[in-house]
């Protein structure tokens, strides 16, 4: 076993599951890496009442602390780093580089909720009367943290930390992919950070108990708040039950990104651009590079480019460190891939590079001749695929671009920044890079998509926003005078 679960993390204990444990696989190799804790509706309706016995202490507690709390976690996830390193490649696939990337980035996340503990949590009115008026922004209560396996520590950090700063209380359920880097790893830290206990909570579970466990999730009447992060059908259901239920709730779902290539852009900068977007992480980050719109004018050459330099990235397991391009997550991950390359193909696209299959692992695949007929040019991918498209001027690009029911991020290549502000402020999305690829995250900034990638923002005060409810207090100067 790659790891050894002491148990779900409920009340600042550990404790077994009701439903005893289920596997965790390898994706390079198959085989199971870790037996890990499978929690049902008690279990989690276990942790939220824990959460929800701890919210006064954590609401009350000084903001100084709560911050200090905070960088503890950044430093223990950096003296741990590869403890993260080496659980993240073989659970989710991760090379090398990817699991490095991401275990340096996720401390930031948690310096940047604790500096947001030093805001202003609220704004004093003007008042047409003789009293005193202001806004004041208050924790909601126990929030639910659901998140995905492909970022699993930015994105289980990201709902986690911000809830926390803001006086929330927490149960966090990783994804069945990452039950241990997005969770019971986090578990272990919570625990020597010295967090009181119930203010943040783990549950995990397999894919069967999934529906019900995170229905309690959800209804529970403890909970107040729901951050969610993964695929667009399950966010809808997520975020219609949480409305009907009055409930607050942030969900980031899939993405269909554009990168735009302008006919004045450097072809160089443009198929780095265009490689990292499309096939970092294979591909697999709900910002990737999901379609291409180039100018017709550097059409051939950055196609020719970009499949020679899909050819030179290496595809394997990610326990040779070489290796850039690792498995698919499962099977029906690459399923999915290779029946988007063949409708691609049978509709008339051309593979000029990749375009194959082996088990889970498929190669950068850069298509040519791709039409909005063919389903990779319209639902979302998530594998190492970059289809291209040919445009003949800026509005036909824009158009192209919106032409989806997504809205995360998109790229526009370009030197001419003052052109690149222009389509920017056209696109339907919620955030745009110029002269860059839509993949892009600092976590001060908001990050959140319109149209079918989400409601809300995470990020900055903008989570704080996400975490908290907003309230009008008045406090009258003597005694008004009533009409009766
Ligand atoms: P997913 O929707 O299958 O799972 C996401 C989470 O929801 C997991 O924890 C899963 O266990 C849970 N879940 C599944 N069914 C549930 C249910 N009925 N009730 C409650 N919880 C349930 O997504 P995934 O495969 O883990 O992640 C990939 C998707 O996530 C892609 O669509 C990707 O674009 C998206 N994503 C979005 C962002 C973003 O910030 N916008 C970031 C990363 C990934």
């Amino acid at each position: 076993m790659g790891y050894d679960a002491k148990g779900l993390f409920i009340g600042g204990g550990w404790r077994a599951a009701a439903a005893g444990r289920f596997d965790d696989y390898n994706p390079s190799t198959g085989k199971v890496w870790a037996s890990v804790p499978n929690a049902g509706r008690a279990d989690a309706a276990a942790a939220i009442a824990a959460a929800q016995a701890a919210f006064p202490g954590w609401a009350a507690t000084p903001y100084v602390q709560r911050a200090a709390l905070l960088g503890k976690v950044a430093a223990i996830l950096e003296a741990r780093q590869q403890d993260f390193v080496q659980a993240a490649g073989p659970e989710i696939g991760g090379t090398f580089g990817k699991c490095m990337y991401e275990t340096t980035v996720t401390p930031g996340v948690w310096r940047t909720a604790a500096a947001t503990t030093f805001n202003s949590m609220g704004e004093v009115l003007p008042s047409a009367y003789d009293r005193g008026s202001m806004v004041v922004r208050s924790p909601l209560g126990v929030v639910s943290v659901i998140s995905p396996w492909n970022f699993p520590l930015i994105l289980s950090s990201r709902g986690v930390a911000f809830a926390l700063a803001a006086g929330n209380t927490v149960v966090l359920k990783p994804s069945e992919e990452s039950p241990v880097c997005g969770g019971l790893l986090f578990a272990e830290v919570f625990e020597e950070a010295g967090f009181p206990d119930g203010v943040v909570n783990v549950v995990t579970c397999g894919r069967d108990a999934v529906a019900e466990l995170g229905d309690e999730l959800v209804a529970n009447p403890a909970v107040k708040g729901i951050s969610f992060t993964g695929s667009t059908p399950v966010g809808k259901a997520i975020a219609g039950k949480a409305g009907s239920l009055l409930k607050k709730c942030c969900v980031e779902l899939g993405g269909k990104d554009a990168l735009i290539v302008l006919d004045d852009a450097n072809v160089d900068h443009a198929v780095n651009a265009a490689a990292f977007g499309a096939f970092f992480h294979s591909g697999q980050i709900c910002m990737a590079v999901e379609r291409i719109i180039v100018a017709r004018n550097l059409a051939e050459e950055f196609t020719e480019k970009l499949a020679a330099k899909a050819g030179t990235l290496k595809v394997g397991p990610t326990e040779d460190k070489a290796n850039v391009i690792g498995p698919l997550i499962n099977a029906r991950q690459a399923d999915r891939v290779e029946t988007h390359i063949s409708d691609a193909l049978a509709k008339g696209a051309e593979a000029r590079s990749g375009g194959t299959r082996d088990g889970l692992f498929i190669p950068p695949t850069v298509l040519s001749g791709v039409t909005p007929q063919m389903s990779v040019w319209r639902d979302e991918t998530f594998g190492p695929v970059a289809p291209i498209i040919v445009a003949d001027d800026e509005q036909a690009m824009v158009e192209l671009a919106n032409d989806t029911e997504y809205g995360l991020s998109a790229g526009i290549i370009t030197d001419d920044r003052e052109r690149g502000m222009r389509i920017a402020g056209k696109l339907e999305t919620g955030m745009a890079h110029i002269n860059d690829s839509p993949v892009n995250d600092e976590f001060h900034a908001p990050f959140g998509g319109t149209k079918d990638s989400g409601l809300g923002r995470h990020g900055g005060r903008w989570a704080i926003e996400t975490f908290t409810e907003t309230r009008w207090i008045t406090s009258a100067n003597g005694h008004r005078q009533y009409p009766f």
